[in-house]
Parts: structure tokens; C-alpha cells; sequence
């Protein structure tokens, strides 16, 4: 099986991202947020039969663990009441996509964060969305502000509440920030980036795998900097004083493979253990164009796999039992949803 560990709701009925919208205008206005909008099962079918599936069916691959839009979070947008209401909206449509395509995606929540709102405020989504819903890990935006890393660092005793229900749960979390909001930082191309480099900092400089032994994080766009960087980290570890990164982080610290070229999928297959890379592609996402110079999608990323120097067995770790190790609800609920 090849699963893709990162996929999200790009493709979603128009009346959905349109409620945000009258959501937030509202709360700017001072008024009620209008009704959610009705979305029928054939709008979700439809959206989905000609989006993610189609790709799926394409390049080959088997099954997505499946996100509301990441972009569309938008936790710097107006107050922890109106991210509890947004968050609920996208994790049911996630779960209905789930439902109605049971073999193809496995779902994960996005969580009700505000800027300035203690995680805390997460819990009893994350707890709905695992308990009810089967969804098997939460996307985490370590900067709610949007681009102003306004909160503490993802090592900060602050997010602890947030990190024992995903231990008691056994779910991880894709870091995973938003749209920015700073006009200093491009959403997809600087700030995706910058979030995932500066969360792996945030964990290097911490203690937080000590206090959390069995937490596990995904750091995706195949880590941000981190691999191409390996040597600093490594490099700034041993200045600190601290264990090698294998001892400190790689117990807890996961990459994906949405890296849009053959050269950076060579380089993070190089540096990073196999057993901390989990395949995935985040179509369809950011970059939808065709690369001129291979003439196929740029994220199409299971063609830069098949093209590396990989045993069957190193593949079949990066395409599937990797992503059951870390996910660790996602065999059980595979079993489920496959009947
Ligand atoms: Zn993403």
C-alpha cells in the first residue's frame, strides 16, 4: 500500500470557504455568523472524484491521511470562538470524505488555535475528532499569529495540555503553520518553510522529547531547511552540550517527502534516516504546475522515489509502515474503514 501521509481539502465546495468568509466578516462586524452552509454528499463526491482520487488513481498511490485546507486555517482570523466553530466545520467535511471514500482517506483535524488562546482550548476537538470521527493525528500550526510567531515555541510548557491528550491518544501532529499574514513572508514559499526549520529548532533547543518520550511530530515540505542544514544542527547540538540528533530528536521527529525535485529528494533519502521519512506529496496543493524539464507534475513526488537508489524493503518503509508506525491509530482504523 503507498500511502500519502499529506494531503488536505483543497478542492472543498465553494459554500464551505465562502461561510469563512461571512464568519469573519461577521465577527469583524460585531454580528452572529450566519448558518453553515448545506453541503450534499454529491458536492463532496464530485469534488473529490475529480480532484484528490483522480490524482490518486494517476500516480498510483493507494491512500491520503487527509486535512481541511492548511492555508484556509487561518488561526490569526478572528477569536477562539470563531476558530472552534471553523475548525468543527472542516474536521466534519473531513470526516465525510472519509465516509463516503473509506478506502482512500483517513482523516486528521485541524485544531481550533487562536493566537494569545492556550492550546488547551484544542483538546476537546482533537478528543471529538480522534473519538467519533477515527481521525488519527491533528495538524499543529506552531504560529497561530500568522507569521508573527507571536506564541511560545512549540517546546514551551504551554502547549503541554495539548501534548498529553495527543500521548494519551496516540496521535501525532503535522507541524504545520497557515496562511501569514505578515506581508514579509510568501504563505507556501516562505512561510511553510521557515515554520517547519524553526520547529525543529524549537525542539533541538528543548526538553520536551524527555518530558514527552512517545510524542511524535511530522515536520513536512520534507523538513524545510533541516536536511539540507543537517551539519549546523548537528553542529549546534554538540556546542549545547546535547545528545547526537539521533538520540535527542529522532525518536519523535518524522519528515515527509513533499520536496518537488529529484536533487532534494536525494539529498533528505541521504541524510535522514529511512526510518524517520514518511512518503507524501500535498496534492493538491501548492504548486500545481508541470515541471518543463520532466514534463510531469512537480508534485508528483512518487516519480522522484521510484527514481532512487531504494531496496523494495527501504520503499516499502517510506510508502507504508512508516506511517503506520508514527500514525499509530492508522492500522486499526484502516482495518475499520476497510471492513
Ligand atoms: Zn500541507
Amino acid at each position: 500500500m503507498i500511502i500519502d501521509c499529506h494531503g488536505h481539502y483543497t478542492t472543498s465546495p465553494r459554500q464551505h470557504e465562502a461561510w469563512r468568509g461571512e464568519q469573519i466578516a461577521a465577527h469583524s462586524e460585531g454580528r452572529a455568523a450566519p448558518p453553515r452552509p448545506t453541503v450534499t454528499d454529491d458536492e463532496i463526491r464530485a469534488s473529490i472524484e475529480n480532484g484528490q482520487l483522480k490524482v490518486q488513481q494517476e500516480r498510483g498511490t493507494d491512500l491520503t491521511i487527509f486535512s481541511p485546507r492548511a492555508a484556509g486555517m487561518g488561526h490569526h482570523l478572528g477569536d477562539a470562538t470563531t476558530s472552534e466553530a471553523w475548525a468543527t466545520a472542516c474536521n466534519e467535511l473531513i470526516y465525510r470524505v472519509c465516509a463516503l471514500f473509506p478506502r482512500n482517506f483517513v482523516g486528521v483535524c485541524m485544531l481550533p488555535q487562536s493566537a494569545g488562546v492556550s492550546p488547551r482550548n484544542c483538546i476537546a476537538e482533537l478528543e471529538r475528532c480522534v473519538q467519533q470521527y477515527g481521525f488519527v493525528g491533528c495538524n499543529l500550526n506552531p504560529d497561530p499569529s500568522g507569521g508573527f510567531w507571536k506564541d511560545p515555541p512549540l517546546g514551551d510548557r504551554y502547549w503541554y495540555p495539548l501534548y498529553e491528550k495527543m500521548v494519551e491518544l496516540d496521535v501525532p501532529a503535522m507541524v504545520h503553520v497557515s496562511a501569514a499574514c505578515n506581508p514579509a513572508f510568501h504563505t507556501t514559499g516562505s512561510h511553510y518553510l521557515n515554520g517547519d526549520t524553526a520547529a525543529f529548532m524549537q525542539c533541538l533547543t528543548s526538553d520536551l522529547f524527555k518530558n514527552f518520550p512517545t510524542l511524535k511530530f511530522i515536520i513536512p515540505h520534507g523538513g524545510g531547511a533541516v536536511p539540507y542544514h543537517w551539519g549546523r544542527f548537528r553542529g549546534l547540538a554538540q556546542d549545547m552540550k546535547l545528545p547526537p540528533l539521533s538520540e535527542l530528536l529522532l525518536n519523535n521527529v518524522f519528515f515527509d517527502t513533499c520536496v518537488y525535485h529529484l536533487p532534494g529528494q536525494e539529498l533528505l533519502t541521504k541524510v535522514i534516516p529511512l526510518d524517520n521519512i514518511l512518503f507524501a506529496s500535498e496534492m493538491i496543493g501548492a504548486v500545481r504546475g508541470i515541471d518543463p524539464e520532466t514534463g510531469h507534475h512537480y508534485d508528483d513526488t512518487k516519480r522522484y522515489i521510484e527514481q532512487l537508489p531504494l531496496s523494495a524493503g527501504d520503499k516499502a518503509k517510506l510508502y507504508e509502515s512508516n506511517s503506520r508506525r508514527v500514525y499509530g491509530r492508522l492500522s486499526g482504523q484502516i482495518a475499520k474503514q476497510f471492513g
